[in-house]
């Protein structure tokens, strides 16, 4: 049985004062959840809110991370320095930053294969635009990126990576995947990892949901055989993400 993950992508959101208030307001409504509850926050309150975190069931997050262990990289945080700061997972290559800052799968490679060789978790995410929806070929460009971003990895490392399925037209939007669309896609996801991987490292492998998930969808999603978990944006801000994770 694979144990299920809801993760928040708190994204360019709160000051570490705020950060720590909105963390101290969550971790008592999801104390004794079944599922593994993770909150990616902003570097800056990472910190911070690691100090929230201490003893509670509630893992911390990055929401991105460069290859290099340290030296010239201005602006960059390595897999070392989370890890000092009491990090476990990390988010990488989400579709704003492979978006807005040009990440593309041979960097993304690099990081997961960094974040694995480091104890990271990989919370790796991948999924179509709407353009690519539309013309039919969802599936062959979730193949790409994943068989780029997962290139040289053991079964064993394989097994450790969260891969988050993102629509894009999904995100922030309101608009969710049906579950019928979801599921095809993470559905689809298994396979290939047993395609690459083997029977053994697909049932493992963890495949979470995200675009719009809130507390009134979660559990339909959640109810599909190869949806283990969410990445949730929005609705990880307020109290309502302790709904996604009940459900
Ligand atoms: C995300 O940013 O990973 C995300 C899923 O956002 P939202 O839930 O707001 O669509």
């Amino acid at each position: 049985m694979r144990k299920r993950i809801i993760a928040g992508n708190w994204k360019m959101n709160m000051t570490p004062s705020q950060a720590v208030a909105l963390a101290k307001e969550l971790v008592p409504l999801v104390a004794g959840a079944e599922a593994d509850v993770v909150f990616c926050v902003p570097a800056i309150d990472i910190v911070p809110v690691a100090e929230v975190l201490k003893g509670t069931n509630v893992g911390l997050g990055a929401q991105n991370m460069y290859f290099e262990d340290k030296g010239a990289f201005t602006g960059e945080i390595s897999a070392p320095m989370l890890l000092d700061a009491g990090v476990q997972y990390v988010i990488l290559g989400h579709s704003e930053r492979r978006g807005y800052f040009g990440e593309d799968d041979v960097l993304l490679n690099k990081k997961v294969k960094k974040a694995l060789a480091a104890g990271l978790t990989p919370i790796l995410c991948c999924g179509e635009s709407l353009e690519q929806r539309e013309l039919g070929v969802t599936l062959d460009f979730i193949r790409l990126q994943l068989k780029s971003d997962l290139a040289g990895l053991s079964a064993e490392e394989a097994a450790r990576v969260v891969i988050a399925y993102e629509p894009i037209w999904a995100i922030g939007t309101g608009k969710t995947a049906t579950s019928d669309q979801a599921q095809e896609v993470c559905g689809a996801i298994r396979a290939l990892i047993c395609e690459l991987y083997g029977e053994e490292t697909a049932e493992a492998v963890r495949i979470q949901y995200g675009g719009s998930m809130n507390g009134g969808n979660a559990a339909e999603l959640l109810s599909k055989p190869d949806i283990d978990g969410g990445l949730i944006g929005g609705a990880s801000l307020k109290t309502e993400f302790a709904q996604v994770v009940k459900a």
